[in-house]
């Protein structure tokens, strides 16, 4: 990659709250290029969100960046930038598209005005300007008959074409960068489907990048080129798509992609990774997925992983990569084993 676009380094954000400090996202780096699109992979209470609200300084107290965190976008700090410069990134130069549409939505103002605002709020431009170039927007996301639907309100459209008036909304100021958190997962597959393809299309078109937070690595291998695992907070793997396709190197990525639906899966057996993600109040000494990891020994326990290099920009946190005939030996994880003896 030439300069990146967007750097994350070192972020930390913690929640300072009365029964501790959850250290939500621990430590994360990552960077994307421009034109990129960068998943972002994990269960929910990895930090994957919190990164995401993070990088547009929507943190809101009891938690907070931690001193030490650094976010540069086009040269600045993001961590350090005041209201006025914050402004002129957020929807601006990056913007969101958030998982639930009709939540993201005003009921009460028809979709055009609500995308022609994004264009009040942040050019300069005449009402009608702003109109015409929300009805353009729309028109780009696939809606069929822009300027009637334009008219029209949230609830008279349905959940996928909802979901467009949010793309076609983050669309509107051009940005070089769009979070995009879960952007299909209130939708039903076959729209799931044709919003991935549209982002794909959209971002061909217009260059711009995209950091694609998700849950499914099915989404992964349809829109991105790398991809970031988070568990506990942190970053656990990162390699090229097709690399960590082809093998993955960390126990939990590899329960990740074990958890995927096969086709030809006997019926009723889905593979799952046992246990939940822990409380960020009281991550687990050495390795923070141990609990629930297969191959776990006492150096898991004793000795926090590094971020271990594993081939080319390929890396990943566990301890596998230094001794890797312990993977001869997988055993029950320490959950299975607690709950085999209830
Ligand atoms: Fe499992 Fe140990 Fe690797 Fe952690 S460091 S993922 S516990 S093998």
């Amino acid at each position: 990659m030439t300069q990146p676009l967007l750097s994350v380094e070192n972020l930390s954000t913690w929640f300072h709250t009365s029964s501790g400090v959850a250290r939500s996202v621990d430590g994360v780096s990552f960077a994307i290029g421009a034109g990129e699109t960068l998943g972002i992979v994990g269960e929910s209470g990895c930090g994957k969100s919190v990164t995401a609200l993070s990088i547009l300084r929507l943190i809101q107290p009891p938690g907070r960046i931690e001193a030490g965190s650094r976010i540069m976008f086009e040269g600045k700090d993001i961590v350090t930038l005041d209201d006025k410069g914050m402004r002129g990134i957020r929807g601006n130069r990056i913007s969101m598209i958030f998982q639930e549409p009709m939540s993201a939505l005003n009921p009460v103002f028809t979709v055009g005005d609500q995308v022609a605002e994004v264009a009040r709020v942040h050019g300069n431009g005449s009402r009608q300007d702003a109109w015409n170039r929300a009805v353009e927007m729309l028109s780009l996301t696939g809606i069929p008959s822009p300027e009637e639907r334009a008219k029209q309100y949230p609830h008279q459209l349905s959940g996928g074409m909802r979901q467009r008036v949010l793309i076609a909304m983050a669309l509107m100021m051009t940005p070089a960068l769009i979070i995009a958190d879960e952007p299909t997962t209130a939708l039903d597959v076959t729209i799931q489907a044709q919003i991935l393809e549209l982002l794909v299309e959209l971002q061909n078109r217009l260059g711009t990048s995209i950091l694609m937070i998700t849950h499914d690595l099915g989404v992964i291998a349809e829109t991105a080129s790398r991809v970031v695992v988070m568990y506990g907070g942190e970053v656990v793997e990162e390699a090229e798509v097709k690399t960590l396709f082809a093998g993955a190197h960390h126990p939990y990525t590899e329960g990740l992609m074990n958890a995927m639906p096969q086709i030809t899966a006997s019926r009723g057996r889905l593979n799952v990774i046992p246990g939940t993600v822990p409380s960020p109040t009281e991550w687990p000494s050495g390795c923070r997925f141990r609990d629930r990891c297969s191959y776990a020994w006492e150096r898991c326990e004793r000795e926090h992983p590094p971020l271990y290099q594993i081939s080319g920009s390929h890396t990943s946190r566990c301890h596998l990569a230094v001794e890797p005939e312990r993977r001869a030996h997988p055993h029950l994880p320490l959950v299975e084993q607690a709950n085999a003896t209830v």
